[in-house]
């Protein structure tokens, strides 16, 4: 009896713990919001948690993932990781971080998929874009074929085995603005769930990462506001988690020279800013997916991105574009309604 007694004061203290555990399990989960400007924009995190503490600490590691991959995805830093290989890859093969490589493995598969529309060796042609912008006057023919010359993706070559990328030619350089925000919010979103945190939003200046849904929801209510000069009938509002959601559009970022208007978004074919207008959304299984695939949509016909759309799983889209009066619309299958 007395050696059974003996025990009692560690049963105390096992029932008293459990007994906390439990309380901490079912204290009712709160909404968390916080943000940040990273990667020249604002980062959103929506979460909840049961602690506050637990919530700041995760979205403080998420923030920190996120500046992370700025300094190796960035093309605005001098000394990062993608700038660095731009300036030596070209004369013999880099070995690089394994985000970097993730990376580019992705953009080379959405470039072979969307016939090189996406393609993140467009860079020495969005200079030129920018030096456009700043001097309201287009590239000369003679500059536009020099930087021609360099852009191509089947001539980023990447070693798995090594994990090492070479450019075949040189000056060629490379740019992420299309996919790299995408990835970040992937990558938040990862960081939130190593905290046990699942119920979260990352929003990636509008590429958006879901998670599960809030406690007691459906889903994240998420609204695409309709393109400039468009009615509110292409306003949508979806319920919607475990995705990603990207929307690219020509609203925000163009050049309008001698009466055209061309957007941040170069069309490969033509060394150009877009001259069509627009607002394309995708809905994927993850917000590089997403985001990638929105920057490549909005440079092919309509018809073809839908074609495209509804050959690959887990992906759906809705195409709004516009060419002067002319207006199209496009729709895979899937998309929400
Ligand atoms: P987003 O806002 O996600 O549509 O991405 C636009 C950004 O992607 C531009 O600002 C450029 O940095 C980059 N970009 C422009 N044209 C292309 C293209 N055809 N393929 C891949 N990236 C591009
Ligand atoms: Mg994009």
């Amino acid at each position: 009896m007395t050696r059974h007694l003996a025990h009692l004061p560690a049963l105390v203290l096992f029932a008293g713990l459990l007994s906390l555990a439990w309380a901490q399990e079912l204290k009712p989960l709160e909404r968390f919001e916080y943000a940040r400007i990273l990667m020249g924009t604002e980062f959103q995190i929506l979460l909840y948690a049961s602690q506050e503490r637990t919530a700041g600490l995760a979205s403080e590691r998420a923030f920190e993932r996120i500046e992370e991959l700025d300094r190796i995805l960035s093309d605005y830093r001098e000394d990062s990781e993608l700038n660095r290989v731009c300036r030596t890859a070209a004369e013999s093969p880099q070995v690089v971080s394994s985000d970097l490589f993730y990376v580019l493995e992705r953009a080379q598969e959405f470039s072979r998929w969307t016939g090189g529309a996406f393609d993140v060796t467009v860079r020495p042609l969005v200079e030129l874009w920018r030096a456009a912008r700043l001097r309201k006057q287009l590239p000369s023919a003679h500059w536009l074929e020099e930087a021609r010359a360099r852009v191509g993706y089947q001539n980023v070559l990447l070693n798995p085995q090594t994990r090492s990328v070479r450019l075949r030619v040189s000056g060629m350089s490379l740019d992420l603005g299309g996919i790299g925000k995408g990835y970040a919010a992937d990558q938040a979103l990862e960081v939130l769930r190593e905290f046990g945190i699942e119920r979260a939003l990352v929003n990636a200046g509008g590429d958006l990462r879901l998670g599960q849904p809030p406690p007691g929801k459906r889903g994240w209510i998420v609204a695409v506001d309709p393109p400039r000069d468009e009615g509110a009938e292409f306003r949508r509002t979806f319920t919607l988690h475990d995705c990603g959601v990207a929307t690219s559009s020509d609203q925000y970022q163009y050049v309008e020279i001698d009466g055209s208007r061309y957007s941040h978004i170069i069309d490969p074919r033509t060394g150009l800013g877009l001259q069509h207008g627009g607002t394309v959304t995708v809905v994927a299984r993850d917000a590089l997916t997403a985001d990638a695939l929105a920057t490549g949509l909005s440079v092919l016909p309509v018809e073809e991105g839908i074609q495209l759309v509804e050959s690959l799983d887990g992906v759906e889209a809705r195409i709004l574009r516009r060419q002067g009066e002319e207006r199209q619309v496009g729709v895979s299958s899937g998309f929400p309604p």
